[in-house]
C-alpha cells in the first residue's frame, strides 16, 4: 500500500475533527500514514491520544517551522486559523498538500473543492497540474450534490431551488449545548402549568412565548431563540437580500461540478432549525427532459452507494426520511420523489444527510486516500 509520509492534523479535538479522526480509525486510514503529528492551538506539549504512528505530545499549531516539515496538513480548526497560518506557511516555500474544512480558501483559483464521488476527475486533473489546496465544500452543498448525483450525471438539471432545514451542529459544539439549554429552560418554565391537569394549553403557549421573547432565555452564541423556533438566516449578510450560505449553493455547486462557465442556476433559502447533526433539504428541480418518476428514482438510487431512496409513502417517510433516523450514518436518505401537478418537467425531492459526515469529515478523509495512492 502507498503511504502518506508525515501528516499533520490541526483541529482534531473539534467537532468536525473528532468525527474525522473517528472515521480514519474506523477505516484503518492511519495504516497508510507513516507518521501523524497532532497539533493544538491551546494544548501544545500535553499528551495526545494514543494512536498508531503518532507522536505522543501535541505539537504547537502556530509553529510554522514544525508545520513546514509535513507532507500533508489537514485543518479542521476553522477559518481564523487558516487565515493566520496558510499564507505565511506558503510564503516560507512549503510545498505540501493543505486539506481544510473551513471555507476561507474554497473559491480561490488555486483550490479544488473536494467531493470525489462527483468530481474525482477534476480532483485528479488538478492534482496532476500541481494544485496543492483541497478544500471541503459547504455541508449543505455537499449533501445536496450527493443526493442529486444521478440527476447531475445524466445532465437532467436545468435549475434548482433549495429550501434547507439545517442542524445547529453547523454552528459548532457550543451552539449544540446552547440549544439543549434553551430546551431545558422552556420545559422548566412550563413545568408548573404542565403539572396542573386543568391548565389550558393556550396559557402554556403564551407563557412559553413570553419567556422566549424575554431576556431571561439563554441565547448565547446562537444569539436568538432556536428551541421552538427557526432562524431563516445563516452566515453573513451579503447586503443584497441573501445570506452567504444561500450564495454558496450556486457558487460552490458549480465550482465542484466544473461548471463555472456554464452554471446551473441554484436559488436557496437557508434556515437553521433545532436538529442536531442532520441537514434536511427540499428541492424543486426543473428537468431538461420529461423523465418518469420510476426512471428518476433509479437514476438517483444508482448514482452512488450512499444514496438510500425511501419509498414515497407516509409510513416510510416518517420512519426513515428524518434527521433522527439518519443521524450518525453515512446514508444520504432521499425521498418524496414526485412530479409537480403544474408541470411534469418540474419535480420535488426531500433529502436528509449527516452534515458532520458527508457534509464535512468524509470528503477530507477520502482526499487523504487519493493523496496516499499518488505518493
Ligand atoms: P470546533 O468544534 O469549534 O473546534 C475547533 C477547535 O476549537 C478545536 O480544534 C480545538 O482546538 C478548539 N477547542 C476549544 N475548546 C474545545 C473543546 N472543549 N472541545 C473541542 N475543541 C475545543 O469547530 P468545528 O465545528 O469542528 O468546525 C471546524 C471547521 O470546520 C470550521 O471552519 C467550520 O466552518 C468547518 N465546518 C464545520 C462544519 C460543522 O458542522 N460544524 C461543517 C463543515 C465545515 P485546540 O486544540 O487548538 O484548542
Amino acid at each position: 500500500m502507498k503511504k502518506v509520509k508525515r501528516l499533520g492534523f490541526v483541529g482534531w479535538r473539534g467537532m468536525v475533527g473528532s468525527v474525522l479522526l473517528g472515521r480514519m480509525q474506523e477505516e484503518g486510514d492511519l495504516d497508510y500514514v507513516e507518521e501523524l503529528v497532532l497539533y493544538s492551538t491551546s494544548q501544545a506539549g500535553q499528551p495526545g491520544p494514543e494512536l498508531a504512528n503518532t507522536q505522543p505530545l501535541l505539537a504547537d499549531a502556530m509553529d510554522l517551522d514544525s508545520l513546514s516539515t509535513l507532507d500533508v496538513i489537514i485543518s479542521c480548526q476553522g477559518g481564523d486559523y487558516t487565515q493566520k497560518v496558510y499564507a505565511p506557511l506558503r510564503d516560507m516555500g512549503w510545498q505540501g498538500y493543505w486539506l481544510d474544512a473551513a471555507s476561507t480558501l474554497r473559491m480561490n483559483n488555486s483550490s479544488t473543492i473536494i467531493l470525489d464521488p462527483l468530481n474525482q476527475s477534476i480532483i485528479k486533473e488538478n492534482l496532476a497540474n500541481g494544485q496543492r489546496d483541497f478544500i471541503g465544500g459547504n455541508c449543505t452543498v455537499s449533501l445536496m450534490l450527493m443526493a442529486l448525483h444521478g440527476l447531475f450525471k445524466e445532465n437532467l438539471v436545468e435549475w434548482i431551488t433549495a429550501m434547507t432545514y439545517q442542524a445547529i451542529s453547523g454552528g459548532g459544539a457550543q451552539q449544540m449545548r446552547e440549544l439543549l439549554i434553551q430546551m431545558g429552560e422552556i420545559h422548566e418554565h412550563a413545568t408548573p402549568l404542565l403539572r396542573l391537569q386543568e391548565s389550558s394549553i393556550l396559557d402554556i403557549d403564551s407563557r412559553i412565548n413570553e419567556y422566549l421573547n424575554s431576556d431571561a432565555l439563554t441565547t448565547g452564541t446562537i444569539g436568538y431563540p432556536l428551541a421552538n423556533n427557526l432562524l431563516p438566516w445563516i452566515d453573513i449578510d451579503l447586503d443584497n437580500g441573501t445570506s452567504r450560505e444561500e450564495w454558496k449553493g450556486h457558487a460552490e455547486t458549480n465550482k465542484i461540478l466544473g461548471r463555472e462557465d456554464n452554471p446551473i442556476p441554484i436559488e436557496s433559502t437557508c434556515v437553521r432549525v433545532g436538529t442536531f447533526r442532520c441537514h434536511s433539504q427540499a428541492f424543486t428541480i426543473a428537468l431538461s427532459q420529461d423523465v418518469g418518476v420510476d426512471d428518476l428514482t433509479d437514476i438517483i438510487e444508482q448514482a452512488n452507494q450512499w444514496v438510500k431512496v425511501i419509498p414515497n409513502n407516509r409510513q416510510n417517510t416518517l420512519q426513515s426520511l428524518t434527521p433522527v433516523a439518519v443521524s450518525g450514518s453515512m446514508d444520504i436518505a432521499v425521498g418524496k420523489i414526485r412530479k409537480t401537478a403544474f408541470n411534469s418537467k418540474i419535480m420535488t425531492i426531500f433529502t436528509v444527510g449527516d452534515q458532520l459526515l458527508w457534509g464535512a469529515a468524509e470528503p477530507l478523509r477520502r482526499m487523504l486516500g487519493i493523496l496516499a495512492e499518488r505518493s
